[in-house]
């Protein structure tokens, strides 16, 4: 079917309408359905936002029961029932039983706002300007957050100077170079041009760079290099956030504790809009509407956080179900870069985030586009969009796991054999 004013009034920035072009009616579980009644796997998921797939039963009927009892949907930062409630929850299925002890800033609702919030902060406490930033990380779009952020299409959009960062290599990104290392001696040495840093703000696995996951062991060097040289270290837990890992945080089994922590997409419980930034209580040096912003008290966010967290979270047949998931993934999706080894580089990424490594970015985008004729959504990453980036609900069953491998290595086939057929008719 044809919709009249599809993408006209549109700015020309859309993007992932572009490569994902449907117009979407209604989502149930892992599915959405289009306009024309096909139906899809999704694995996109709004890159993450809907950790448990569509309108989750359990979320959506508490949605609903509080929408038609008049409850508050907008308040700034009033206190309401549900915000507490939502305090409460968090403090007691995802704070106490990891033992952190983190205050809780309400930003704006997406993770740009986390972001920046974070850096000012940073900058706040330690009276210093720099933040050590990585190669192909991802922070989000509003000035400060774009600076620490590696896409040049994303930082040339700016239009004013992106100072105030030192850009590191990301583990892996150099064979033979321990950023590191590399560091530590710049920060050594009084000469090296580079000043001592409020932070250092990191994603454990870069998502929109291309699912690079970075080990326990650099990051507890890095966690290491920052407590030594007085820089809080920032976990970006936007994206890898809120179970995406394989863990509710991604550093969770790593041995530090980040002083800072933001996070937004999943926990808004059902796709609603909601960010926070977690901090070690003494860096609360904010003066009371220092940082602040309208939509800081999204309630109906609230209500749905928190029965994300009570109806998933402290269920342990959920939570125990996690890493046998993991594993089935891990497994189905080992066998397609096997079979396809060569047009297929390699499989990356750790828990429900997982990047195929294409030979190409070309290859990336035909694969995606034979997924979506197929009824599989993905989306794909990394500098030059060579991974097909898979982000599959928590709760997934090994059925659709298994449905939505199948789809991929039918559309890896395709786009080989189609590639195969071109590669002939040119030699
Ligand atoms: N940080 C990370 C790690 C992200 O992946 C994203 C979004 N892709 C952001 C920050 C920015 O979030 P938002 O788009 O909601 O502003």
């Amino acid at each position: 079917m044809q919709m009249k004013m599809r993408g006209e009034r549109e700015s020309r920035v859309r993007y992932y309408s572009r490569s994902i072009d449907r117009v979407f009616t209604t989502g149930d579980g892992p599915y959405v359905v289009d306009i024309d009644g096909n139906k899809y796997i999704d694995f996109f998921c709004a890159a993450g936002a809907l950790s448990m797939g569509h309108s989750p039963k359990p979320i959506s009927e508490a949605v609903i029961k509080y929408l038609s009892a008049n409850g508050i949907i907008s308040s700034l930062d009033l206190n309401s029932v549900s915000k507490i409630e939502f305090i409460e929850s968090f403090d007691e299925i995802i704070l106490k039983p990891r033992k952190l002890d983190y205050l809780i800033q309400f930003t704006g609702p997406t993770g740009t706002n986390a972001v920046e919030a974070a850096l000012k902060l940073a900058r706040l406490y330690t009276g210093r300007v720099p933040i050590v930033a990585f190669t192909n990380g991802f922070h989000g779009a509003s000035l400060g957050a774009l600076s620490a952020t590696g896409s040049s299409l994303l930082r040339g959009a700016a239009g004013v100077p992106l100072d105030g960062i030192i850009r590191m290599p990301y583990e892996g990104y150099s064979d033979g170079i321990d950023g590191i290392s590399y560091l530590d001696q710049l920060l050594r040495d009084p000469s090296s041009g580079i000043d001592a840093p409020a932070a250092f703000i990191v994603e454990t696995i870069q998502a929109e760079g291309g699912v690079n996951v970075a080990s326990a062991k650099w990051m507890n060097r890095l966690a290491a290099l920052a407590r030594k040289v007085g820089a809080l270290l920032i976990i970006d837990d936007v994206q890898v956030g809120c179970g995406r890992s394989g863990t509710f945080f991604s550093f969770e089994n790593m041995n530090f504790t980040p002083d800072i922590v933001c996070l937004s997409k999943a926990i808004g419980g059902m796709g609603f809009p909601m960010a926070l930034v977690l901090m070690r209580p003494e860096l609360d040096v904010w003066q009371p509407g220092g940082h602040n912003g309208t939509f800081r008290g999204n309630n109906t966010a609230f209500v749905a956080s928190k029965a994300l967290l009570s109806n998933y979270w402290s269920d342990v047949a959920f939570t125990g179900s996690l890493s046998q998931k993991c594993k089935t993934l891990d497994d189905l999706l080992g066998n397609v870069a096997a079979k396809h080894s060569g047009f297929v580089i390699n499989v990356k990424g750790r828990g429900f985030i997982r990047g195929v490594l294409m030979e190409s970015a070309a290859a990336a985008g035909e694969v995606q586009q034979e997924a979506l004729n197929l009824g599989l959504l993905v989306e794909t990453c990394g500098p030059h969009g060579e991974v097909i980036k898979l982000l599959p609900p928590l709760n997934s069953s090994d059925e659709i796991l298994r449905a939505a491998n199948e789809i991929l290595d039918e559309a890896i086939t395709r786009t080989q054999d189609r590639q195969g057929l071109r590669r002939g008719r040119i030699a």
